[in-house]
């Protein structure tokens, strides 16, 4: 996407990785998209990636689980993803780090925040990240890569590039303490160009890649 590319030469910032959302979409619409060279695709929902994958049947794309998972599901997600955006709380890390087979590469592992504090959100709080962090850097077959947030859609841009610099505060005292944090995924469609200039590495498109998301099935 040219417009990323153009917010981070503007930022002076890396051009961050791009994860394609492809929630509700159709196989289809991410073969079509890895054919013209998008290789990282993001989804919400187990049961949905379970069958996306299966029906396309190609090993060589990378898959970021991006909605929030359920205790009972991370066995599964901890076999279909290469990538797990949503660990918020020890349970999960538990749960993920033991199915997680030890003959794969670890898990990557990012710990989604609740930075602007909303009961409706999952995440955990800010002061909650380092105790996270040290229990997933004890697990060999997890790999602790940075942390995820998803801002409160704040009509004043001021609020949500205050909420985008306190994320990436957080990341930077990550960052010291843990060697291999090198991930911050924030920003999507309306949003990325915003968060790559406070220092996103990863941004999340669904909406501007794909179109407008079909209705849930
Ligand atoms: C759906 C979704 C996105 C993509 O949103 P768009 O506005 O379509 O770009 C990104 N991150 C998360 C967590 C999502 O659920």
């Amino acid at each position: 996407m040219n417009r990323l590319q153009n917010a981070a030469t503007e930022a002076r910032r890396p051009v961050p990785a791009l994860v394609a959302v492809s929630k509700f979409q159709p196989a289809s619409a991410v073969a079509e998209l890895a054919d013209a060279g998008q290789q990282v695709f993001g989804e919400n929902y187990v049961q949905e990636a379970q069958a996306k994958l299966a029906e396309l049947a190609r090993p060589n794309l990378t898959w970021h689980l991006i909605g929030h998972l359920q205790s009972n599901k991370a066995a599964v997600a901890a076999d279909l993803f290469d990538w797990v955006q949503t660990v918020d709380r020890a349970k999960l890390v538990t749960a993920l780090a033991d199915a997680r087979a030890t003959t794969r590469a670890p898990l990557n592992v990012l710990i989604q925040v609740n930075i602007d504090d909303e009961s409706s959100k999952h995440g955990c709080a800010p002061d909650e990240v380092e105790a996270l962090a040290t229990l997933i850097a004890a697990r060999p077959t997890l790999a602790l890569r940075g942390l995820m947030a998803i801002p409160a859609p704040h009509e004043d841009p001021a609020l949500r590039r205050a909420a985008f610099a306190k994320m990436k505060a957080l990341f930077d005292t990550l960052a010291a303490a843990h060697p291999g944090v090198d991930t911050l995924s924030m920003g999507m469609s309306d949003d990325c160009a915003l968060a790559v200039a406070e220092g996103a590495t990863m941004v999340r498109v669904g909406t501007a890649l794909f179109g407008a998301r079909p209705a849930k099935g």
